[in-house]
């Protein structure tokens, strides 16, 4: 069978046509070396997951790059505090390392407490802090007693694996561990949730908060968008999870049923169908008849408003096609929210993508949808211009390989600034897609490219002489 492009022998795997060949493609293994892989460590998943605490200061024990390369990672937005965008290290050198670097730890704990007293210290480990052994926890113990402030170890090393997605879980466990069930609410109600997943990326939970207050939910605590750690201590007393993202937090969700006994659903609030099936979801699972009336009441307004504001974009939207290449999660959760706009995603693929995601995609997209796992630069370059979709949706790293190619590009990852989450969100989605794909700097684009490869390179035939 052709393959989805060329690339090296081991790689061809990793990529797959629905409905042809591979079920599903090769994925969860380590990077072939030398493909420069876009992926990060085990540390930058942890760190994406809490981050988005916002009262809280994240502290990196490690060598100052470990902090650089991930500071400000997310573009979580806060109603509140904006201690969380500190970017703190222990910037351990060369002397740390021949003496350990517990003392330096234990002493940026007590200065951080004395200048902020957060609402909590997270303090990732990194490669470097595992390999000389600091014992992470037993300085975070010590400080905890003394300052009376919740110092949390995220036992985070970078080199335990080659998927960030067991960061994620690091990052959950530190949660479960030393946050969650450590402080009573003071009163609870019978319709209690948490909403677990949510970063609140570009402002996305509060397209989503809004519905489900009008719903008559009250919201514990967000795991961990927009949230302080004292709210996330109280979420053991919650009748119900809603997972938004579930690629980070499946995880969390899975081992708070088991713990706590809270049962959990996957939500989706990208897109009106997922958004209003993900609240009718939630409104069935309480069975109250006058929130599920309530519910119905908010779909039908909302749904009015969108169509109206929505029809613009999507006539000329309609029949174009779009990439995605995005972090697990938003793989196939996006795919629904595309239809609706009227384009068609003809590939959908992700950095760190394991079993359960790849299985995911493939429910989501239709036949001859082309399927990636882990595609370097070359290789994500290569599609682009074999298969010229009219829009890739991808992050910061792909950015300029898609504007290069003269393809529109839209930001979906951790930079965006458009909130994209609920009716409103879904607004100003389809306008942001259609402001990239109908914008008319491409076509100028791409005539100025294709009159540069039509150009002779210097030495070329007709500058010889
Ligand atoms: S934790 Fe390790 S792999 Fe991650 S940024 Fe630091 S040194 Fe690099």
């Amino acid at each position: 069978m052709e393959p989805v492009i060329e690339t090296f022998e081991s790689r061809k795997k990793h990529m797959c046509v629905k409905g042809e060949g591979l079920s599903i493609p090769v994925c969860d293994k380590a990077s072939l070396p030398g493909t420069v892989t876009q992926r990060t460590c085990v540390f930058g998943g942890a760190r994406i997951v809490l981050m988005p605490i916002t009262d809280s200061i994240h502290l990196v024990h490690g060598p100052i790059g470990c902090a650089a390369c991930t500071w400000d990672i997310r573009g979580s937005k806060s109603s509140r505090e904006e201690l969380y965008k500190k970017g703190c290290s222990t910037d351990l050198q060369e002397k740390d390392i021949v003496f350990g670097g517990e003392k330096k730890l234990f002493e940026t704990v007590l200065e951080l407490y004395n200048i902020y007293k957060p609402g909590a210290i997270f303090v990732y480990a990194t490669c470097v802090s595992g390999v000389i052994g600091d014992d992470i926890k037993a300085v975070c113990k010590k400080s905890e007693d003394l300052t009376g402030c919740r110092v949390i170890p995220v036992q985070s090393e970078g080199f335990q694996d080659h998927n960030k997605t067991k960061g994620h879980w690091i990052g959950g466990d530190a949660l479960l561990d030393y946050v969650i069930g450590t402080k009573e609410p003071e009163e609870t109600t019978p319709f209690d949730i948490n909403i677990v997943g949510e970063f609140n990326v570009a402002g996305d939970l509060w397209g989503i908060k809004p519905l489900l207050e009008e719903m008559g939910v009250n919201i514990i605590s967000t795991i961990s968008g927009d949230s302080h750690a004292d709210e996330i201590a109280q979420a053991h007393r919650a009748k119900l999870n809603i997972v938004q993202c579930q690629k980070s937090s499946n995880y969390v969700a899975r081992k708070m049923e088991k713990k706590y006994g809270i049962p959990f659903i996957k939500v989706n609030f990208f897109g009106l169908e997922q958004t209003t099936n993900s609240l009718r979801e939630i409104a069935d699972f309480f069975g109250d008849e006058e929130m599920i009336d309530r519910t119905e009441k908010i779909i039908e307004r909302e749904l009015m408003g969108v169509e109206d504001e929505t029809q613009e974009y999507r006539e000329r939207l309609e029949g174009k096609t779009v990439a995605l290449y995005v972090g697990g999660n938003k793989a196939w959760s996006l795919v629904r929210a595309f239809e609706e706009v009227g384009m068609d995603v003809m590939m959908s693929g992700t950095k760190n993508g394991i079993k359960e995601d790849y299985e995911r995609i493939k429910e989501t997209v239709r036949d001859g949808t082309i399927i990636v796992d882990d595609a370097n630069s070359t290789e994500l370059a290569r599609l682009l211009k074999k298969y010229k979709p009219n829009l890739l949706i991808s992050g910061a790293k792909e950015k300029y390989i898609s504007l290069k190619l003269g393809i529109p590009f839209c930001d979906f990852n951790h930079d965006r600034i458009s909130a994209f989450a609920g009716f409103k969100g879904f607004v100003s989605f389809a306008k942001e897609v259609d402001a990239s794909v109908s914008s008319p700097v491409f076509n100028l684009a791409s005539k100025t490219l294709s009159k540069v490869s039509k150009t002779p390179k210097v030495g070329g035939d007709e500058n010889a002489s």
